[in-house]
């Protein structure tokens, strides 16, 4: 997995855990709204039922000859005038009055004609059940505001206790449900911000711990890929890498191998102290990364005061300029605590081409620094067939 889509991945949660806490908010606005239309009008049909048997009390109350109202539909002048000026107590607008069998008796306005149908079954069931019913009608005008009415039927039960018909009353509950929408609108407001709020927390909490999570990985990561002193790859990574390009390679293998020791280090550390030596090493590795062309070119400290350069996909011609400017930017005099120090360094060069096995060509850059070390230090080797021989030349001398 490369880094970008590293990054992808470790953003997808912290992307879903915020779209999950915009759906929920999406969603609770919806269930607010609806909740709240539901308390508007179940809060609409008490008040409405309240007023329309506080106004049909009073109609009992004042109306002797309400009974026969409301059985045979028989009203006097005066009796209509007095129930139509009882409607604008309680917002009443208009009454409908039934008989026992649900037949229409009386209507509230007097003059007009009575409806073509008389039999209301919905007045005979109210009548029937003794319980009254209620329901919501809007109705918008082209110019006039919306306006909102409540149908209230209640059985008509005279004080005495007799049930004689129905009643409906048609209550105008407009301003009613204006102050309640704006009441519950503002409190429906707040329960929406203390929702975000409520799923904003673990969110936050979410990307915090995220980041923390991160940021340890990669501490970790650092922990199991680089050299803690150098900040250069450590042995087991510039390894894998190295048995990588010999294992992978889709391309022609051209691959530069740079084995740098440094020369007398021992000596460094007994003249400078260890935490001198720490800093050669140190500003050493800031040079050898500083020479690298990026992309796949890699550095890493192989041991002590060993570091490897993997320079793949390069000409010969580029492979020699880059570790002649190794050699130059490397040995440059150094600050190493106040002291000036220009270290000297053995290098052992080696182009790998397509056909070498990994081993061999280990086993050639190895050489080539050994080489250098031998003819004096201070010096970069390449590879030759020739060394080969020398080397064996010497070890047959050994033994004799
Ligand atoms: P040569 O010229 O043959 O390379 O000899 P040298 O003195 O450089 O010594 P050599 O390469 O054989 O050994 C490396 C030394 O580096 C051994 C050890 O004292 C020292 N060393 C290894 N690791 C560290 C380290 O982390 N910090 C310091 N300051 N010194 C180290
Ligand atoms: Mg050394």
């Amino acid at each position: 997995m490369g880094l970008s889509s590293l990054k992808t991945w470790t953003k997808r949660p912290l992307i879903v855990a915020t779209m999950g806490a915009a759906l929920l908010l999406l969603a609770s606005v919806a269930a607010l709204d609806v909740l709240i239309d539901w308390q508007v009008d179940a809060a609409i049909k008490e008040e409405a039922e309240i007023r329309a048997l506080n106004w049909a009390e009073n109609f009992y109350r004042t109306t002797p000859s309400a009974r026969r109202m409301i059985g045979q539909g028989i009203t006097t002048r005066q009796e209509a005038e007095r129930l139509e000026n009882s409607f604008a107590l309680v917002g009443v607008v208009r009454f409908e009055m039934f008989d026992d069998q649900g037949m229409i008796t009386l209507l509230s306005d007097m003059g007009g004609p009575m409806p073509e149908q008389l039999f209301n079954e919905l007045a005979l069931s109210v009548h029937e059940s003794g319980e009254p019913q209620v329901a919501i009608v809007s109705q918008t005008g082209a110019a006039a505001p919306e306006k909102t009415y409540a149908q209230v039927y209640l059985p008509a039960v005279l004080p005495s206790g007799e049930n004689i018909g129905t009643l409906e009353v048609l209550v105008d509950v407009s301003n009613f449900r204006q102050a309640l929408q704006a009441a519950f609108k503002k409190t429906g407001g707040l329960m929406v911000a203390g929702t975000a709020v409520f799923l904003l927390v673990p969110v936050v909490i979410y990307v915090h711990r995220t980041r923390q999570l991160r940021h340890k990985d990669r501490q970790l990561l650092e922990l199991t890929r680089y050299d803690q002193l150098t900040g250069t790859l450590n042995r087991n990574s510039i390894s894998q890498i190295f048995d990588d390009h010999f294992e992978n390679s889709e391309t022609p293998l051209n691959l530069g191998i740079l084995f740098v020791d440094i020369d007398y280090f021992k000596q460094v550390n007994d003249q400078f102290g260890h935490v001198c030596g720490d800093l050669l090493l140190q500003q050493i590795a800031h040079a050898l990364k500083a020479c690298l062309r990026g992309g796949g070119d890699a550095v890493g400290r192989f041991g002590g005061d060993e570091f490897v350069l993997l320079l793949p996909e390069i000409s010969l011609k580029d492979f020699r300029c880059l570790y002649g400017r190794v050699m130059e930017k490397a040995t440059s005099p150094k600050d190493v605590s106040g002291a000036i120090y220009a270290p000297s360094l053995s290098i052992g060069a080696y182009l790998a081409v397509t056909g070498d096995t990994g081993r061999l060509a280990l086993h050639r850059a190895d050489l080539a620094v050994y080489a250098a070390k031998r003819r004096g230090r201070s010096q970069i080797v390449e590879y030759s067939e020739e060394l080969e021989g020398l080397f064996e030349q010497e070890d047959i001398l050994k033994i004799a």
